[in-house]
């Protein structure tokens, strides 16, 4: 049978479940039913009962497995290849913490079980709470919020609430421009004015420029340290102590504790509260948008308003309680996502405080060091000393018409997921990358080499990169129409 192109299919057209199989394959038998059907006409109103599930994929379990084996294997993730994506520290996973966190105790508790059956659960989770106090130098946590996103807003909601205690909730949060999108959605969504605070000439905030910016209307700073820039704020104190003065508080963006952890503390820095991105700094899967944790962080000030249930320590244990008349109310159902919890409380536990500072000196290493490996070839947004993520931009290559998108693209081909791309906004055509402590030496320099050969290929051939990928099942898709005129639904051909 000579080779054609319907061959390529069994490797890299896999079709839908729902177009495999075959009318009557099943993935399972079982022996005959001896139970007498019911006649369920009398229980659900006939419109409501159906012979079959309509275009329900009927295929063996062979058939099952195959097809979402070989999609795993097109996807790249951190269990497959070096992921260094800057911003969102995608280091890799333990398995250890899947272990822990499906033990039974754990994984079968239910969530409405009376306290006093539930001690080892709740005492893990205030343990938790005490290692991110500790952490990051604040006085109390609530591990509620699902996601970095929610923990920001939950974190703006505390501000506002203790504002509005104060007689006045004021108008206006205060943000630098190379900021997260989500903490200008954070502070509209609590009613508030975003201010953009411009950075100097170095890529930091000056205490001088943000002083200019500070008046009785401001409720608070939202700062990220290091920044998105991957730069530490090196004026953060003064920064700080000049909207304390006049009143106002600061949010600080934990999705940065990475470059922080068992060397320096955002409470320490003036921080009133932070969130924690637990699958960032504390290796929980990020899932595809979830489940998700970004416990928040926060000074006595903001304890009060909290989110409830909290945790309370009386003689005979631990309990959940509602008596905190001051709170912001619920974020979240039950206790937050307590799966990810878990998995947080193992990888700090297996780490011990020595581990975790070790971490973060590794990861400052490795982004330093990929930094000054690809200086040459690559233009740096700012040319200082990295934290934890280096970024550049496109600059140097305008003359060829390559940009960064071709870059990402053609790193494919060479079997790593890009970096991140285009953001921050302020550096324009930007390539945010952070490797993470996890990756050994050797992966560094097969990634660094894959950088520079492509910069060596624009130099050549800048054309060939318009093409990239090549070696991916699809190749370069058209993202607009991909985003405006998404196909979700399947329909039978
Ligand atoms: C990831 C990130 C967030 C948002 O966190 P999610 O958990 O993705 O909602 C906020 N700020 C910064 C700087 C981040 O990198």
């Amino acid at each position: 049978m000579p080779f054609d192109n319907k061959h390529k299919r069994t490797l890299l057209d896999e079709p839908l479940i729902c177009e495999r199989g075959s009318p009557g394959r099943v993935g399972y038998s079982l022996p005959e039913d001896d139970i007498p059907a019911r006649d369920s006409a009398n229980d659900l109103p006939p419109a409501l009962c159906r012979e079959m599930l309509a275009d329900f994929p009927e295929v063996s379990e062979g058939e099952v497995v195959r097809h979402f084996t070989r999609l795993s294997q097109w996807n790249f993730s951190a269990a497959t290849t070096l992921y260094p994506l800057g911003s969102c520290t995608m280091k890799y996973n333990p398995v250890v913490n899947e272990l822990v966190v499906r033990l039974q105790g754990l994984a079968q508790l239910h969530p409405l079980m009376p306290d006093e059956y539930a001690q080892g659960a709740l005492e893990l989770l205030a343990d938790l709470e005490r290692c991110l106090a500790e952490i990051s130098g604040m006085d109390a946590v609530s591990l509620q919020p699902a996601a970095g996103a929610q923990g920001e807003l939950t974190g703006m909601k505390l501000i506002r609430a203790y504002h509005h205690d104060r007689g006045y909730p004021r108008k206006k949060v205060l943000i630098p421009g190379s900021a997260h999108g989500t903490n200008p959605a954070s502070a509209a969504l609590c009613g508030y004015a975003v201010v953009e605070v411009p950075t100097g000439s170095s890529g930091l905030l000056e205490a001088a420029t943000v002083t200019q910016f500070v008046d009785e209307d401001v409720a608070a700073l939202m700062v990220t340290n290091p920044n998105t820039l991957g730069l530490f704020e090196r004026e953060i104190v003064q920064i700080t102590e000049a909207l304390h003065v006049r009143g106002a508080l600061v949010y600080m963006d934990g999705a940065n504790l990475n470059a922080l952890m068992g060397v320096a503390k955002p409470g320490h820095m003036g921080a009133d509260v932070i969130q924690f991105n637990l699958h960032k700094t504390f290796s929980t899967p990020h899932g595809g948008g979830g489940p998700g944790a970004g416990p928040v962080g926060v000074k006595k000030l903001l304890e009060p308003y909290l989110p409830i249930p909290r945790l309370v320590q009386e003689q005979n244990g631990y309990r959940w309680s509602e008596t905190f008349p001051r709170s912001i109310g619920k974020v979240r159902s039950f206790y937050g996502n307590f799966g990810v919890l878990v998995r947080a409380y193992a990888y700090i536990l297996a780490m011990g405080s020595d581990g975790l500072t070790q971490a973060t000196r590794m990861a400052v290493l490795n982004a330093n060091y990929l930094r000054q490996r690809l200086a040459q070839d690559y233009d740096l947004a700012y040319d200082t000393p990295c934290m934890h993520e280096c970024v550049f931009s496109d600059r140097s290559f305008a003359h060829t018409g390559i940009k960064t998108l071709d870059i990402a693209k053609r790193l494919l081909d060479y079997g790593f997921y890009a970096p991140t791309i285009y953001f921050p906004l302020v550096v324009s055509g930007a390539l945010m990358i952070e490797p993470t402590e996890t990756e050994s030496k050797e992966t560094l320099d097969e990634f660094a080499d894959a950088l520079l050969a492509i910069a060596q290929e624009i130099k050549e051939n800048p054309a060939a990169l318009k093409d990239a990928p090549l070696t991916t099942p699809v190749s370069r898709l058209d993202e607009t129409r991909a985003a405006r005129h998404p196909v979700l639904r399947w329909k039978k051909l």
